[in-house]
């Protein structure tokens, strides 16, 4: 017999720790996130210091990162509500018997986060683990390799191993992780990573959640108020420095308000950053010098007209916006995940919609209108994971509206209770009686034709 490797024994004291029940126990759920957010309070400033070391984020947006806090807010108000099974009205043929759902823990779960938003995107997930009643494998992104180490820290010193444990390590840890048999995997990155991780999860047919990205488009119609339009895309796309899932990658602008468009937006870059962005303290930069100079590529073809700027000692690229770009460019042929904002322009909604429909459905749609008829449509005709009218982001930052993507942008949602389901089986009980027994179901059949 092979001995088993550290990954191995680690996954079977989880399997071993959850037989005992202890993390069913509601009580438990709740010291356990209790715990989480004290943890978390007690070294805000170290998370948030990490998170600037590993982005250059602004401090407003770095402290952005503390969002599971809500989350556990949230989940320690409803998990008596949430874990409550819920009676259902049996059908004629169950009579005379009783059914419930109930929803269950799934066990040993695997969650794996990448580096954009690396704290959040792994704690979240967390807490719908522990809320859930399971035990849990972080395994944060080796390229935000500071928030990676404070939250290995912290995690490992406050919770048993055998109940939550944080594995650090790149791409040969994960796929070490990946080729065990877990109760769920989830998973937030890009879609490359996210069609490995469905082939490893099909050896076991281990369930998976994709929290995935890709090019989320931003059609702006002529009805708008042009100020907040302008403001609330530059925001959208440039916080964190275009490395946002669900940032506007394009923009699909009516022709007849491109121009306004672009003063305003050029304007709304101004008053947010300065005349000079490289100085600005409210602007990030890009994670590493590998997405530095992918992002170099996009900048040699179509028309800059603002920014283009950029320093690869600091790996700054200024806020840019190109113009006459084609969808065989480089910059519209992936997902941008950067500080450059391609328009392209329709002269008939229609004709956006129909740019959309060709392409993967998005994680993210934006609409600027104050149309209703032109709202209805894109609600309508589209698809993507999200829709969010006349501004951007916001959806994300919600506990009662489920995010997740839709075909090529993921499966699964998450947020709220959503995350909760996500790490719950909901099982189906009927309980029969013994006080009488109703004879019809069997065998002879004569006679009994009339209940065809
Ligand atoms: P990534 O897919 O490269 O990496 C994500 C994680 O997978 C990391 O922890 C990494 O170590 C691991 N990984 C990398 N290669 C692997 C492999 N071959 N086998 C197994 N594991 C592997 O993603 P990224 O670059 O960290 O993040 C950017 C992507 O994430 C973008 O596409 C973005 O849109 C997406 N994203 C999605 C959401 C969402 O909520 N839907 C949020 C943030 C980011």
């Amino acid at each position: 017999m092979t001995e088993k490797t550290a990954i191995q024994s680690l996954i079977q004291q989880q399997r071993d720790f959850f037989a005992t029940g202890q993390t069913q126990d509601i009580q438990f759920r709740l010291e356990k996130l209790y715990r989480l957010k004290q943890v978390i309070a007690d070294h805000e400033t170290a998370i948030i210091n990490a998170v600037k070391a590993d982005l250059g984020r602004p401090d407003l947006e770095a402290y952005f990162e503390l969002a599971p806090v809500a989350e556990i807010n949230y989940a320690i108000k409803h998990l008596k509500s949430w874990v409550k099974p819920q009676k259902v009205t049996p059908s004629l043929s169950q009579f005379p018997a009783s059914t419930w759902i109930y929803p269950q823990p799934l066990g040993v779960v695997l969650i794996i986060a990448p580096w954009n938003y690396p704290f959040q995107l792994l704690i979240s997930p967390l807490v719908g683990a522990i809320t859930a009643g399971n035990c849990a494998i972080l395994k944060p992104s080796e390229i935000s390799q500071n928030t990676s180490k404070i939250i290995s820290e912290i995690i490992n010193k406050n919770f048993n191993s055998e109940y939550i444990t944080v594995v650090e390590g790149g791409v040969e840890t994960s796929q070490e992780l990946l080729a065990e048999k877990l109760d769920h995997i989830f998973f937030t990155g890009g879609a490359k990573v996210g069609k490995i991780l469905l082939e490893s999860a099909a050896k076991y047919l281990t369930p998976v959640t994709l929290e995935l990205g890709g090019k989320s488009p931003c059609i702006v119609d002529e009805e708008i108020q042009l100020d907040y339009t302008a403001k609330r895309i530059i925001w959208g796309k440039f916080v964190n420095a275009g490395q946002t899932c669900i940032a506007p990658d394009y923009l699909l602008v009516d022709s007849r308000i491109k121009s306004e468009l672009i003063t305003a937006m050029q304007q709304s870059i101004q008053s947010f950053f300065g005349d000079n962005p490289a100085i600005s303290p409210d602007y990030a930069r890009i994670i590493n010098r590998f997405h530095f100079n992918r992002l170099q590529e996009f900048l040699k073809v179509g028309k800059i007209i603002t920014g283009g700027e950029s320093n690869s000692e600091t790996q700054y690229i200024s806020p840019t916006i190109i113009d006459q770009v084609s969808w065989d460019d480089p910059v519209m042929q992936e997902e941008i995940f950067g500080p450059i904002l391609p328009i392209l322009e329709y002269d008939d909604l229609g004709d956006a919609i129909a740019q959309i429909n060709s392409r993967p459905k998005p994680l993210a749609l934006y609409l600027f209108s104050q149309n209703k008829d032109k709202q209805n449509r894109i609600l309508q005709e589209t698809s993507s994971g999200t829709l969010c009218l006349n501004d951007t982001l916001l959806q994300f930052s919600s506990r009662t509206l489920p995010f997740g993507g839709v075909g090529q942008s993921g499966m699964g949602s998450s947020h709220g209770k959503a995350t909760f389901d996500r790490f719950s089986h909901y099982r189906s009980v009927l309980k029969q009686t013994f006080l009488f027994d109703l004879p019809l179901r069997y065998a002879p059949y004569k006679g009994k034709e009339w209940l065809m």
